[in-house]
């Protein structure tokens, strides 16, 4: 028998399946509105000014020696103020423990792999839906799950009763995983009042957030505002863990740059913590990529570098505010009787459509319309060129 004989092909990945159809299809008309990355108003991939600014200062200036294993101390010191706040005293105390990570995958597998090896007797509880490698990652770090409540279809808004309900009959002290802001895959986040009160009801049950912060500043166009979520726990004295990733807002999809954060109950902790999540790292990757890392700690630490940055990431929301917009418009004005208050109601990279399967299906078969069959819209592909033909397309498989 041949060694690896029994070896099966892996299930496709749901998402780089579309885009591999996408580029199958010759017609002129084709639309992919399923990969999560940012395009410009002509569907092109975009570079963001600051970081060619910051690219043009590393050229040539850089050695390429080894990073220290928990990565780059500056960049590390910028993400916490991007999250924690900038004067945060949970940064001046020396409370949090970060490591740079591998982007916001990598940041969600450390701190899995921290949870299974040193709370192995906790679970995780994951929203439904979620972002469909949250289940990976946390089953191959071998953390049990459990989903809870969050999405409402009727309204295609959030389930705030269900969401707090779980919450309550969760176990004591159970372990949550948030998106902080622009959740993927429903664009729907809570309001700053529902968060308070999940904050309040996370205190009486003594449960631990985990924020997965893929979109600061993405969303609303503003990272002190995407970061409201997380401060409002920080503000009721949580402890909290924070992944990190600068693919979506800084455009640096494969720098793979990020940052894990756990803040812990002093200093001492905070160091045994760190040394230990270096531990986990280690024998897998044993330090994170350089060139990434230095640039967002440019950027980040420039103060011209980085109002151009926030400039950028303002635009980039901006753009796909106004196509939410006027994908809405155009699907009223074709005199569709369904609400589409959704669209825009909705934040972030996603618009989750509520079509069914069978409907994304006909828009992929009838109009060349790539996507998930969720109904998952990825708005960044919605362009001022392709808006209208959208709109009626999903018009004609919706009457
Ligand atoms: N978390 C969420 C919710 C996401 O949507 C994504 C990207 O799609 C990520 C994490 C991780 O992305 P990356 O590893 O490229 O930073």
């Amino acid at each position: 028998a041949s060694l690896f004989g029994h070896v099966e092909p892996a299930p496709k990945d749901p998402i780089l399946g579309v885009t591999e159809a996408f580029l199958a299809d010759p017609s002129p008309d084709k639309v992919n509105v399923g990969v999560g990355a940012y395009r410009d108003d002509n569907g092109k991939p975009v570079v963001l000014e600051c970081v060619r600014e910051a690219e043009r200062r590393i050229a040539g200036n850089l050695n390429m020696e080894y990073l220290p294993m928990g990565g780059s101390i500056k960049m590390i010191e910028e993400s916490l103020k991007l999250a924690y706040g900038e004067d945060s005293d949970f940064i001046k105390d020396k409370r949090i423990a970060a490591v740079q990570a591998l982007s916001g995958t990598g940041a969600c597998r450390l701190f899995a792999d921290f949870q299974r090896r040193f709370l192995p007797n906790s679970q995780i509880c994951i929203p439904t839906p979620t972002w469909s490698n949250h289940h990976n990652i946390w089953r191959d770090a071998q953390v049990p799950q459990r989903t809870f409540t969050y999405y409402h279809p009727e309204s295609r808004g959030l389930d705030f009763a269900g969401l707090m309900d779980d919450i309550k009959n969760a176990p004591n002290g159970s372990f949550f995983l948030l998106h902080a802001c622009a959740h993927n895959p429903t664009g729907v986040d809570p309001t700053e009042e529902q968060w308070r009160e999940i904050s309040y009801q996370f205190k009486i049950k003594n449960h631990f957030p985990f924020f997965d912060m893929a979109y600061q500043g993405f969303a609303s166009g503003d990272p002190e505002r995407d970061a409201k979520a997380i401060r409002i726990f920080l503000e009721d004295g949580h402890q909290i863990g924070c992944a990190q990733s600068y693919a979506k807002n800084m455009g640096l999809y494969g720098q793979r740059a990020g940052c894990l954060s756990i803040l812990c109950e002093d200093e001492m902790q905070a160091v045994s913590v760190k040394s230990q999540l270096q531990q986990i790292a280690r024998p897998m990757y044993s330090n994170p990529p350089v060139h990434g890392a230095l640039v967002v700690s440019i950027i980040l630490n420039d103060p011209e570098l980085k109002s151009l940055w926030l400039k950028e990431v303002k635009g980039m929301a901006d753009r796909i505010i106004g196509m939410r917009k006027a994908l809405r418009e155009n699907l009223e004005g074709l005199g569709s009787p369904l609400s589409w208050d959704h669209i825009t109601n909705q934040i972030g990279m996603f618009c989750y459509s509520g079509m069914t399967p069978e409907q994304v299906d006909r828009l992929t078969n009838e109009y060349h319309i790539y996507m998930t069959r969720n109904g998952r819209i990825s708005m960044a592909g919605v362009t001022t060129g392709n808006v209208a033909y959208l709109a009626n397309a999903i018009h004609e498989v919706t009457k």
